[in-house]
């Protein structure tokens, strides 16, 4: 297979980096819904693909983005706050996500197999990272996460992959990420690392492709089944 070459077969493999929304959880769906309500309040239209579209962005990011394209300027530090408040209201309202199948089935091999379980998130609620390392008890840790808080520039930009590479200590070509959005890809190959695109939410393949995933896969087993093979 043309891919085992890239890695060696996977066997210098040391660390894979996690993306959390789409891959770990199965809460893209309840996001896009709570972002397209928090617009819809100022009477904007912020369709469900879009969501997806931009996923990886940091909450302010995506803010300033919809104020750019519907009044031609950034968002105040207000409207931010505003709609972002919003968001979140309408997403804690919503039943809490799900660890997204298969998931936990490769962290536990990955841990087995002696590799290093880390996660690069554009999140950055203290709640959620804390629910994250108590419902992967034992596989995900506090000191293996860069979320939003880390980084000055979120997804697509390298710097938060850039950053797990230098906390990590392993080089581009020992690590694997696990991404589900296009931006989160980008910013992945970005940073020079090998990207499997893990399609779990509403785009097609080919947008997943096109922002330059190594392979695209439907579901966490084929992942585990990808890796483990290789
Ligand atoms: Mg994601």
């Amino acid at each position: 297979m043309q891919n085992k070459q890239i890695l060696n077969g996977f066997e210098s493999l040391r660390a894979i980096f996690f993306d959390m929304d789409g891959v770990i959880y199965d809460s893209m769906g309840n996001h896009a819904i709570a972002w397209s309500k928090a617009f819809g309040y100022l009477g904007w239209d912020f369709p469900l693909e879009k969501v997806y579209m931009n996923e990886g962005r940091t909450g302010s990011s995506t803010i300033h983005l919809l104020y750019q394209e519907k009044l031609g300027r950034q968002a105040t530090d207000e409207e931010i706050e505003k709609i972002y408040g919003k968001k979140s209201e309408y997403f804690d309202q919503m039943p809490k996500s799900k660890p997204m199948a298969g998931t936990l089935k490769l962290m536990e091999r990955v841990k087995f197999a002696g590799i290093e379980i880390w996660v690069v998130t554009g999140s950055g609620q203290d709640l959620l990272l804390e629910e994250l390392c108590s419902d992967f008890f034992g596989l995900i840790q506090k000191g293996r996460i860069i979320s939003a808080k880390d980084v000055k520039h979120c997804k697509p930009n390298p710097e938060p992959y850039l950053t797990a590479l230098a906390r990590s200590g392993y080089p581009a070509g020992k690590v694997v990420v696990i991404e589900n959005a296009p931006l989160g890809i980008e910013a992945a190959k970005a940073a020079g690392i090998y990207t499997i695109g893990v399609n779990t939410g509403i785009l097609a393949d080919e947008i997943l492709w096109n922002a330059g995933a190594d392979v695209v896969v439907k579901k966490m087993a084929q992942v585990e089944d990808f890796i483990f093979s290789n």
